[in-house]
């Protein structure tokens, strides 16, 4: 008896014993289990952001494809008078070319002087050309106006030429002479910003006659933003100060300063203009100043002498170049930015709200030389 009882007992020991042993691996099993869904989960949420993003990129670039085209259609359009005078009289040459001659870079020099692109310029892009054609032994009319095009997108071509918005708030100060187009700038600046998602504050800083202040706050209304603004003949360093004041307790991103354009003399000017960058410093310390100079494209040769000296009083961090669906004259921004070094940021080529356009140099180029 006692021998079965122990028989017994040494069984119920190895059934615990395998009890155990199976527990332990059901746990392990659904330890490894566990895992396994784990990792399957983890690519199933990878395949679907892939998927995702594919979708979104698909889309994007769908969307920036549009606008591209909307973009290009519209600066082509705009540019209107300054392209037809331009590749006109290029495209004329380019017509008679026969070979790449003595003859051929002397008529195509003429013709970009004739498109205002001003004497040492155009003696400059037809002196690359010629260095480019013999490098690449280029003999083909579609090749050489590639590289002509090529060569004045270069020349346009800056690193700064976007807008710096990298602090919350920035100020931009927008300067030039009477009737340039700054007031129309700023609205149009504004209709941009706010698209952008910015809270944009004007301050209408030409104080000299009530009707600029007028005009400005028609674009506020249009744009539904904030506009500061004092009587008429008040001290354009107080509507900027006030500006500052609402921009910070608004928590404003843009302070936009719209200015007189009767300071056409450097000490004028200079003290102005330091009047008002010690407000804003003081109000908005550290806040990035952008000095926007617009200048009217029908001017010509003018508006290059503007630059010059405006640049001699103010540290100008951009340009502006207004009008340039207006006139022939659009081959001085080559001049501008190949005389000054200064960007220029944006070109206006209309009246209205959307003819403000982002500067873009190998856009340009190709608008021109089609
Ligand atoms: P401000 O005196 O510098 O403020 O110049 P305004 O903004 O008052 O503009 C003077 C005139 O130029 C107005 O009639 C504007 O509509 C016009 N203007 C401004 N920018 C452009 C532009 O890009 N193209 C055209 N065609 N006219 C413009
Ligand atoms: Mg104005």
């Amino acid at each position: 008896m006692l021998f079965w009882k122990k028989k017994k007992e040494e069984a119920e020991e190895i059934i615990e014993e395998i009890k155990e042993e199976v527990s332990e691996a059901i746990e392990e099993i659904k330890e490894d289990a566990a895992e396994v869904i784990e990792d399957i989960k983890e690519e199933i949420a990878e395949a679907v952001e892939k998927a995702n993003r594919e979708v979104s990129e698909e889309d994007n670039q769908e969307e920036e494809a549009a606008e591209k085209k909307g973009f290009f259609a519209r600066l082509r359009d705009g540019l209107g008078k300054t392209r037809s005078s331009i590749s006109d009289k290029v495209n004329e040459v380019f017509k008679a070319f026969k070979k790449i001659d003595e003859e051929f870079y002397e008529e195509l020099e003429e013709a970009l002087i004739l498109a205002d692109i001003g004497m040492s310029t155009s003696m400059q892009i037809v002196e690359k050309l010629r260095e480019r054609v013999k490098e690449k032994k280029l003999t083909e009319e579609d090749e050489v106006k590639k590289e002509l095009r090529d060569i004045v997108a270069e020349i346009l071509t800056c690193e700064d030429s976007a807008l710096k918005l990298d602090t919350t708030p920035t100020v931009i100060l927008v300067i030039g002479v009477n009737g340039v187009g700054k007031t129309t700038t700023i609205g149009k600046l504004a209709s941009r910003l706010k698209r952008e998602g910015k809270e944009v504050v004007l301050a209408a800083a030409d104080t000299f006659r009530a009707a600029a202040a007028d005009q400005l706050e028609i674009w506020a209304e249009r744009n539904d933003v904030r506009i500061v603004r004092l009587q008429e003949g008040a001290d354009p360093a107080a509507v900027i100060f006030d500006g500052c004041v609402s921009t910070r307790s608004k928590g404003a991103d843009v302070l936009i300063c719209d200015t007189a354009g009767r300071l056409h003399n450097k000490k004028n000017l200079m003290d102005e203009l330091g009047k008002i960058y010690r407000v804003i410093e003081r109000e908005l310390p550290g806040a990035r100043k952008e000095v926007l100079l617009v200048l009217d494209a029908t001017t010509g040769q003018n508006a290059v002498n503007q630059a010059e000296e405006f640049n001699n009083a103010a540290q100008i961090t951009g340009i502006v170049l207004t009008k340039l669906d207006g006139t022939a004259k659009g081959g001085i921004v080559i001049t501008i930015r190949e005389k000054l070094g200064i960007p220029v940021k944006f070109v206006g080529v209309g009246e209205g709200i959307d003819d403000l356009q982002p500067f873009n140099a190998q856009d340009f180029a190709d608008a021109l030389f089609y």
